[in-house]
């Protein structure tokens, strides 16, 4: 496929992909198939076994952050969204329906790498519309408690991640990923889930937690991980980048900034998606072409007018 237009045109899925694996949290085995759609139908998640319920991956549809990602419709959800959201994005799916005969998304290894290997067995179509990215025109922070997120101008998508964790297992880990297709699949796509050893039974009591096993999560004891050998030394902050490009996806197109958490979670990446939707002052949509520089959409005339900072549209990879 010619690399700008994936780039700068929408895409779908080339045919239809399954597959089946448990809920982390419900423990149930569910079907998950993905399916090509038209342009501009974005992300949506369809449960077959509540009447083809369409839910939209949009932050608007959020209807949990505790654990993982939930969206919500009436009294259908769909939870642990977050991976597969991450590996449909960067590798520039556009438009897909998932359809699941369950209220999860099945957690497979943990991480985001199978999904994309889903993804690359079925590959891409190439659509005639343009896609919109989302691109960050000026700083914006939330601080919630200690922890805290930003955004930043920066031409593409950049993730700078910190945790801290009074688990000596863990400690302080940071990462700084400049993100593109080979970065994701390389330092982030195969960070799994993970989980403390010592909160493991209070899941439990409350009906989470119950599909974790040694294949789809690290459990982490007193003296490192208990139940498998880590991925990379510092998996668990990868993983929280990983889940921040999948919960930043709900913005509902690709994000052009510098992402910042310190010692972020769901709850916070949401808070960011919440605060970019009130503040419109701080992004714009680009859309481009290919072989051009993506450029501003012109507002609609009954938004308000924003000043189009001259900031990165001109830096903007061509
Ligand atoms: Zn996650």
């Amino acid at each position: 496929m010619n690399k700008m237009n994936a780039l700068f045109r929408q895409n779908t899925l080339s045919r239809d992909v399954a597959t089946s694996g448990i809920g982390i949290h419900s423990g149930k085995r569910i079907q998950l198939r993905l399916l090509p759609a038209a342009e501009n139908t974005g992300v949506v998640f369809r449960r077959t076994d509540c009447g083809g319920m369409e839910i939209p991956a949009l932050a608007s549809h959020v209807s949990s952050v505790e654990l993982a990602t939930t969206l919500g419709r009436d009294d259908v959800t769909i939870s642990t969204v977050e991976h597969l959201l991450a590996a449909l994005r960067i590798c520039n799916v556009d438009n897909v329906i998932i359809e699941l005969d369950g209220s999860e998304v099945p957690i497979l290894d943990g991480s985001a790498l199978p999904f994309m290997r889903l993804i690359e067995a079925t590959g891409l179509r190439n659509q005639a519309a343009s896609r919109r990215i989302f691109v960050v025109t000026a700083p914006l922070s939330v601080d919630l408690g200690g922890k805290s997120i930003r955004v930043s101008p920066y031409p593409g998508l950049r993730v700078s991640y910190s945790i801290d964790f009074a688990h000596a297992a863990i400690g302080h880990q940071q990462i700084d990923v400049e993100i593109d297709r080979r970065s994701f699949e390389g330092e982030l796509a195969s960070a799994r889930t993970f989980a403390m050893q010592q909160d493991v039974a209070a899941l439990h009591q409350r009906g989470l937690g119950l599909g974790g096993h040694q294949d789809n999560c690290v459990i982490f004891g007193d003296d490192g991980p208990a139940n498998t050998t880590l991925r990379f030394a510092d998996e668990p902050v990868r993983h929280k980048a990983l889940d921040a490009i999948g919960d930043l996806s709900l913005l509902g197109a690709p994000l052009w900034g510098h992402v910042e958490v310190e010692r972020g979670g769901h709850q916070l990446h949401y808070s960011m998606t919440e605060a970019l939707r009130s503040r419109t002052d701080c992004w714009t949509w680009a859309t481009g072409q290919p072989h051009a520089t993506p450029r501003p959409e012109p507002r609609r005339r009954q938004e308000p007018a924003v000043e189009q900072p001259a900031m990165a549209l001109g830096l903007l990879p061509a």
